[in-house]
C-alpha cells in the first residue's frame, strides 16, 4: 500500500512511537504533582516547550499545548474575541473548517464576519484584504498553507498590510501545513497568533500547540486546575508533548533536503499525468508547498477514483478529508474552479517518509486508474445516449 494522503495525517515515526511508549512507562506521574518524579516530568514539559519554541522561532513562555489544531485555532479565535461592539472580524475563504466553522458560528452570534476572496491560484487576494479593512477591523485570520491545495500565502506581508492599516489588529494563521515543511519563523511574520498540530508531522494524534503574543492576552476558554498558567486548563498530554518537540526536531533539522524529495516527488507525478492525460488542472500557487498536489479531471468522479487507486494499492483523499462529508470544496469553488473540475479533484500528498521509487509506482497507477476510469466513463455515456436514442423513438 502507498499512503499519499500526508496532508490528512502521517504515520508515527519508529523513534517517536518508543518515546510516546518509554514515556507513558516512565514518566507517568502527574505533572502538577510536587513529588521529585512529578517535578522531573515538568521540567520535560518545559524542555519540550523550549525547543518547539526555538523551531518555532519565537519565545517559549508564548507557547500553549492544545489537544490539536482544531482546539488551537478555536483557542486562537474565541481566546483573543474583543467585546468592542462593531468590530469586524476577517478570515480567508481559504480556511480549514476549524477555523472556517468558527467565523460561521461567530456570524450566527451577530458578529460583523467577512470573508476575503482567494486568486485562482488559492492564494488570498490582497486587494480584497486591502477593501474590507476599516476602522472596526478587530481580527484577521489566513491559513499559511492551504491544506487543499498547498498554496503558500505570504503571511508576513499579509500581515504588514493588516498592522500598517492599524497596528492593534489582531492577526492569527493556521500553519498546520507549514511547519517543518517550508522555512518558517514566526516571530518574523509578525503574527499574534499562530497554530500548530503533531499528527502533521509524525507525531501521533491529540497533540498541538498556539502561539500567542503577548500570552496574557489571551482569554481560556477551558478552565479548571489552572494547568498551562491558567491559559488551557488539563493533565498535560505529557508523551504527545514531548512527541512534538522530537516531531518538529526531525522535521525542521531535515527541512531542506525534504523538501527537495518532495519536490522530486511531485514533479515526477505532474510528468506522469501531463504526458499521459488530457482535460485536467493542476491547482496551485504560484508559490505552493511541493507536499501537497491537488489535480482535477474533467469528467471523473474524484470518489469513484479514489476507490480505485485504494484497490490498485495507493491511498490519496478527494480534497480534504476534514471537508469529506462537504459536497462541494468550498476553497477550490472560491479559486473560481467549475463545478466539473471540483466533482473531479483529487489531493495527493507526500510526506519526508514518501519514497522516490514508492512515488514513480503510484505515479503510474495513478494515470493507469485514470485512463481506465475514462475510458468506463465514455462507454457508459455513449451507451446512455444510445438508449436514450432507442426511447426517444
Ligand atoms: N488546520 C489545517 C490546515 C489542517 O490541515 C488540519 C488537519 N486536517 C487542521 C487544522 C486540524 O488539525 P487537528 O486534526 O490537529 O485538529
Amino acid at each position: 500500500m502507498i499512503f499519499l494522503d500526508n496532508a490528512s495525517t502521517t504515520p508515527v515515526l519508529n523513534e517517536i512511537s518508543d518515546l510516546i511508549a518509554k514515556t507513558n512507562l516512565q514518566d507517568f506521574y502527574n505533572p502538577s504533582a510536587l513529588y521529585s518524579e512529578g517535578v522531573e516530568v515538568k521540567t520535560k514539559i518545559f524542555t519540550a516547550r523550549r525547543k518547539i519554541a526555538g523551531y518555532l522561532g519565537v519565545e517559549e513562555g508564548n507557547i500553549i499545548f492544545t489537544s490539536g489544531a482544531t482546539e488551537g485555532n478555536n483557542l486562537a479565535i474565541f481566546g483573543l474575541l474583543t467585546a468592542k461592539k462593531d468590530a469586524e472580524f476577517l478570515f480567508s475563504e481559504g480556511e480549514h473548517a476549524s477555523v472556517y466553522n468558527v467565523a460561521k458560528a461567530l456570524k450566527e452570534r451577530g458578529a460583523v464576519v467577512k470573508f476575503i476572496n482567494l486568486k485562482d491560484d488559492g492564494s488570498v487576494d490582497e486587494d480584497h484584504l486591502k477593501s474590507l479593512l476599516n476602522p472596526n477591523t478587530a481580527f484577521v485570520s489566513i491559513i499559511h498553507v492551504s491544506n487543499e491545495t498547498g498554496s503558500v500565502n505570504d503571511i508576513k506581508n499579509l500581515c504588514k498590510i493588516v498592522k500598517d492599516y492599524k497596528k492593534d489588529i489582531l492577526f492569527h494563521s493556521d500553519g498546520v501545513q507549514a511547519l517543518g515543511k517550508i522555512e518558517l519563523n514566526v516571530e518574523d511574520l509578525g503574527v499574534d497568533a499562530y497554530t500548530i498540530s503533531g499528527h502533521k508531522l509524525h507525531a501521533p494524534k491529540g497533540i498541538g500547540a498556539i502561539y500567542v503574543k503577548p500570552v496574557n492576552r489571551l482569554k481560556p476558554q477551558i478552565l479548571g486546575g489552572g494547568q498551562q498558567g491558567g491559559l488551557r486548563s488539563g493533565t498535560e498530554n505529557v508523551s504527545g508533548i514531548l512527541a512534538l518537540a522530537l516531531a518538529s526536531e526531525i522535521a525542521v533539522k531535515n527541512i531542506g533536503r525534504n523538501y527537495e524529495n518532495a519536490e522530486i516527488i511531485r514533479d515526477i507525478f505532474k510528468k506522469e499525468i501531463a504526458d499521459n492525460l488530457t482535460d485536467f488542472s493542476i491547482n496551485e500557487g504560484n508559490v505552493n508547498s511541493p507536499y501537497i498536489l491537488s489535480v482535477s479531471f474533467k469528467g471523473i468522479p474524484a470518489e469513484v477514483l479514489v476507490h480505485l487507486l485504494q484497490k490498485k494499492g495507493v491511498i490519496v483523499a478527494t480534497g480534504s478529508a476534514c471537508s469529506g462529508k462537504n459536497q462541494e470544496n468550498r476553497v477550490l469553488k472560491s479559486m473560481g474552479k467549475s463545478q466539473e473540475l471540483i466533482k473531479g479533484s483529487i489531493r495527493v500528498s507526500f510526506s519526508s517518509q514518501t519514497a522516490v521509487s514508492e512515488a514513480e509506482n503510484a505515479a503510474k497507477i495513478f494515470v493507469e486508474a485514470v485512463k481506465e476510469l475514462k475510458s468506463k466513463m465514455s462507454k457508459f455515456s455513449k451507451k446512455n445516449s444510445a438508449s436514450l436514442k432507442v426511447c426517444g423513438q
